[in-house]
This record gives C-alpha cells, structure tokens and sequence, in this order.
C-alpha cells in the first residue's frame, strides 16, 4: 500500500515513482513535515497541540485514506487496522483516519467501520505471512 500514488502528491519515491503513500504518510514524511527529527518528537509535538505536528499527522491520515478508500469501498470491511510504530506514538492518526475515510466513502451510506490500531508486534505479522504463505503454497 506504501507504494499507492496519492493524486496530491509528487515527491519522489525511493521506488523510483513519485507521488507514493510512503513519501507523505511513513515515519520520516510525517517527522519532516511536522519538522522534528523523530517519532519521539513528533508525539512531544502532537500531544503539546503543536499545529505543524497536527496538521502532518492529519494530512498523512487524509493520503491513507485517500489511496484505501477504493479497497475499502470494494471489500466493505468492518474494522480497518492501521500497522506500525505512528498510531501507537500518536494515537490521534487512529481518529483522524476515520474522518477522513468518512470523507473518502460514498455521502449518505451508513458506513460503520472500526478503525484500530495494529496490536501485532513485527514477529507477530512474520509469523502470520509464513502461516499465509504456507496455507497458499498448498492450494
Ligand atoms: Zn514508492
């Protein structure tokens, strides 16, 4: 998903493309945007109110939701669950997700989607791709 365009942006990818969801919405996009050297930082600044931080933090919760809306309007799930170190240093991503997912998703239908944060820690999700690998593999 990291590598999704976001139709606003045009900052070049370490993949090679420009425009990717990583280079608005991953620890460093979000970090240089709010202007502070690290996660630590950046959840200082959001939970002082800092508007920069806020709004950086906003903004990357706007581009996931702008490139997972189509999936989420094609699968119709019931929770979508935000991965990684930045909802769980500023929670507020979590919230600010779901707004802007509402904003994303068609006007007037009753969306009723949980937005959570992963609670899976980096062996968990490894452990869970050799599962999935090894489940496929068979088929
Ligand atoms: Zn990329």
């Amino acid at each position: 998903m990291g590598h999704a365009r976001v139709p606003q942006s045009s900052r070049r990818c370490y993949c090679g493309k420009t425009g990717c969801l990583e280079t608005v919405a991953s620890i460093p996009a979000v970090c240089q945007a709010a202007g502070v050297d690290d996660l630590d930082a950046l959840a200082g600044s959001v939970a002082r109110g800092d508007k920069n931080a806020r709004g950086a933090l906003r903004q990357a919760a706007e581009s996931v939701a702008c490139v997972s809306a189509a999936a989420v309007l094609l699968m119709s799930p019931s929770r979508v669950v935000v991965g990684g170190e930045l909802p769980h240093a500023c929670p507020q991503i979590v919230t600010d997700l779901h707004d802007a997912l509402a904003e994303e998703l068609i006007p007037g239908v009753p969306w009723d989607i949980d937005v959570v944060p992963a609670i899976l820690d980096d062996e968990d999700r490894a452990m869970g791709a050799a599962i999935a690998a090894g489940t496929y593999s068979q088929g």
